[in-house]
């Protein structure tokens, strides 16, 4: 150590209660001279590398300390001594007997002596090493929760009480087509259409109000006019703060919608001729029929069953069958009104169900479609196959107890016209 510089540090080192009350801040506090020879040092410094004053009195840090360390020191030292300006910095350094990372966060100013020539720096260092570990693991933490909810397929966001997004991941961005922090900070109302805007905002009121957890579906067109399906589930959140807020999980089961749907028309479909199946026939055939009653209203039912259909078979081949009956169900519809019940009762057996039609009506419905079976032209490459079916036609009857008794009498009637021939409609009333 120069003279010099024991010159200019003497008074700080002579003085007892000064360094008494440098040792007791708890904090590393030292003196460095302009060369980076430590001048000054307190106690706390001393503990920490285990060595006496006069042992590292007038030293460079890489002479005591990780040359690595020293290095990241002597740095900022120097950019304290160019600046003339404090710098507070975090430093790392391992620890001299341990060998683990120690961080600290030091206050460095220049030193100047009475004619503003500089000295050196005189740093603070504090150690933070246990708060750097909390932010690391906070970190870690973020990176871990950030990744879930960023590849968990659904939208989750946090939104104030004014419908402001505090958080927003991943799929939101790519659902709203814009980046996070567009949506951050703003509110439905800002960022998406009005309805859609006004549909989220309707479902968040509805909590706030409430209180409590609420799941629901919404539909939306996409920007290509796609229908997409979501599924909500929105729960109450109280901010640090004391503020409410909701979170939202979002998912969008389109395709679970669209399978749903595909099941549903297959369950209640018939899949060689498109028309409702047996069972939807009777679903829908017991609800008019229990509806006719209450109201007083007329309904009623016509069977029909293809001629000779064995014989189309055995001549043509089942798949001319299938053409045929495929032919038959499109003829029917078309000539039938959309309240009307056309479906595929089995085999080559169908039934149309016309409410608020009488007894005439549906007689003469029956005869319009008898002659435009007979008419069909079902597979033009046979054009000598000729089709025809036999009709029974009924209406519901003050005695009837259910839709099975008007049923039943419809079939009497059926077996009737092919008793008596075939190709022709046949009624019958309960009253006959
Ligand atoms: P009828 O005039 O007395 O009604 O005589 P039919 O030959 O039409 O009646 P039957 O009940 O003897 O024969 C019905 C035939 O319909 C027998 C069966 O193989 C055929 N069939 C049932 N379902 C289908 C089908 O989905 N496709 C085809 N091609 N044939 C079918
Ligand atoms: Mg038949
Ligand atoms: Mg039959």
């Amino acid at each position: 150590m120069s003279s010099q510089a024991s010159d200019h540090f003497a008074p700080l080192s002579d003085n007892a209660v000064l360094r008494q009350v440098l040792d007791g801040l708890g904090a590393i506090i030292y003196i460095k001279d302009t060369e980076g020879r430590l001048t000054y040092a307190n106690d706390v410094l001393l503990r920490r590398f285990g060595c006496a004053l006069a042992d590292i009195l007038g030293k460079k840090d890489h002479h005591y300390m990780d040359a690595q360390a020293a290095r990241g020191f002597r740095k900022n030292d120097v950019l304290v001594m160019q600046s003339g300006q404090r710098l507070t910095a975090e430093e790392s350094m391992p620890d001299p007997i341990t060998g683990k990372l120690r961080w600290y966060r030091s206050v460095k100013s220049p030193l100047y002596d009475a004619q503003q020539r500089l000295l050196g720096i005189s740093g603070v260092s504090f150690e933070i090493t246990h708060e750097k570990k909390t932010e690391t693991k906070a970190q870690q933490h973020k990176a871990l929760l950030d990744m879930v909810l960023d590849n968990l397929g659904a939208c989750i966001y946090m939104k104030d009480q004014d419908g402001r997004y505090l958080y927003a991941n991943q799929r939101v961005a790519e659902t709203f087509q814009r980046p996070i922090q567009d949506i951050v900070g703003w509110r439905d109302v800002d960022i998406l259409p009005p309805d859609r805007a006004e549909s989220h905002s309707a479902m968040d009121r509805r909590l706030f109000e409430s209180g409590q957890r609420l799941e629901g579906e919404e539909s939306l067109l996409d920007a290509s006019g796609r229908m997409h399906h979501y599924w909500t589930v929105k729960v109450p959140w109280t901010l640090p703060q004391g503020e409410q807020a909701v979170i939202g999980l979002t998912t969008d089961i389109t395709e679970l919608h669209e399978l749903k749907e595909q099941l549903q028309t297959q369950a209640t479909t018939d899949s060689l001729t498109a028309v409702a199946n047996r069972r939807c026939f009777y679903e829908h055939a017991v609800r008019d029929f229990a509806g006719s009653r209450r109201r007083g209203h007329d309904l009623s039912l016509i069977t029909l069953d293809v001629d000779h259909f064995k014989q189309i078979n055995d001549q043509y081949g089942h798949l001319v069958g299938d053409a045929v009956l495929r032919g038959l169900a499109r003829v029917c519809t078309d000539a039938l009104r959309e309240e009307d019940v056309f479906a595929r009762i089995g085999g080559e057996e169908f039934a149309v169900l016309l409410p608020a039609t009488d007894l005439v009506t549906a007689l003469s419905i029956a005869e319009r479609l008898r002659t435009l079976i007979i008419q069909g032209r079902f597979c033009p490459e046979h054009s000598a196959l000729q089709v025809s079916a036999s009709f029974g036609v009924v209406s519901r009857e003050a005695d009837d107890a259910g839709f099975d008794a008007l049923f039943s009498r419809a079939d009497d009637a059926l077996y009737q016209a092919k008793k008596q021939g075939r190709n022709q409609v046949v009624s019958m009333s309960a009253l006959a």
